[in-house]
């Protein structure tokens, strides 16, 4: 089996040659480590290796890592890519550097209150259902703009732009053009936020599977999980 630093090395190889394809600068796409699952050792072995970003998808599971990586920061940023309950609001705002996944205006708004005056504005995402899968979390495409501006006037949070996690299945047997309709939508729905006038750099799309995709479109941010640290067990039905 590879070791996540030959892992880590071939994903910035994939992410380089995408943008070479793509006619884009490398420096544009930001690699986000999805170390879910994967214990405290598996990240400091990938940040020895260069990596600074990590993402995290359970709370709770991150705030042990948190805190058994004190030592390292601050050079590591915590990302929390999964789904977010107001009862955890609170941590996460005090806890973490970045939320892509806020899908309502009252979880913004707690982040916001809660977010301590002494940490620098917590960066966050809004998670959009960009291809309608009916069990997902996310807005509706079409209920984006105005939380969107809701969300941009709130004080302690700054709005980067939007996430989303296309249907995997959706994709396997499809061409490369064909896989690249959700990313598109996404890249699409971003300009016309921009154009209303709202300030957004982030476009977080894109995973081990469908990173060539998601960087063709646009992508600023990929979010890399299994082809770093491995496949993962199951998670618990
Ligand atoms: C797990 C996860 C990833 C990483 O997925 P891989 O297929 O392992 O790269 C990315 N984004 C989100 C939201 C995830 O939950």
């Amino acid at each position: 089996m590879a070791s996540i630093e030959e892992n880590l090395e071939a994903v910035r190889g994939r992410i380089a040659r995408a943008c070479r394809e793509a006619g884009r600068d490398p420096s544009e796409v930001a690699l986000l480590s999805v170390s879910k699952t994967f214990g405290a050792d598996a990240v400091r072995i990938a940040h020895a290796a260069g990596a600074r970003r990590f993402g995290e998808n359970y709370v709770q599971e991150a705030l042990d890592k948190i805190e058994a990586l004190a030592d390292l920061r601050p050079a590591l940023e915590w990302h929390l890519i999964g789904p977010l309950q107001s009862n955890k609001t609170r941590v996460v705002a005090e806890r973490f550097d970045w939320v892509h996944s806020v899908d309502r205006l009252k979880i913004a708004e707690r982040l916001s209150e809660q977010r301590p005056a002494s940490l620098p504005p917590l960066e966050v995402c809004l998670q959009v259902n960009i291809d309608g899968g009916p069990t997902k979390s996310g807005l509706r495409p079409e209920a984006v703009a105005d939380v969107a501006r809701a969300v941009a006037r709130l004080p302690n949070l700054r709005l980067r732009g939007l996430m989303a996690i296309p249907e995997p299945t959706a994709g396997f047997d499809a061409s490369f053009e064909a896989r690249r309709g959700p990313h598109r939508a996404l890249r699409l729905l971003v300009e016309r936020l921009r154009a209303d006038g709202l300030a957004l750099d982030t476009l977080s799309i894109g995973m081990s599977a469908d990173l060539e995709a998601a960087i063709a479109e646009g992508a600023t941010l990929v979010r890399v999980g299994s082809a770093i640290f491995g496949s993962r067990p199951p998670p618990p039905a």
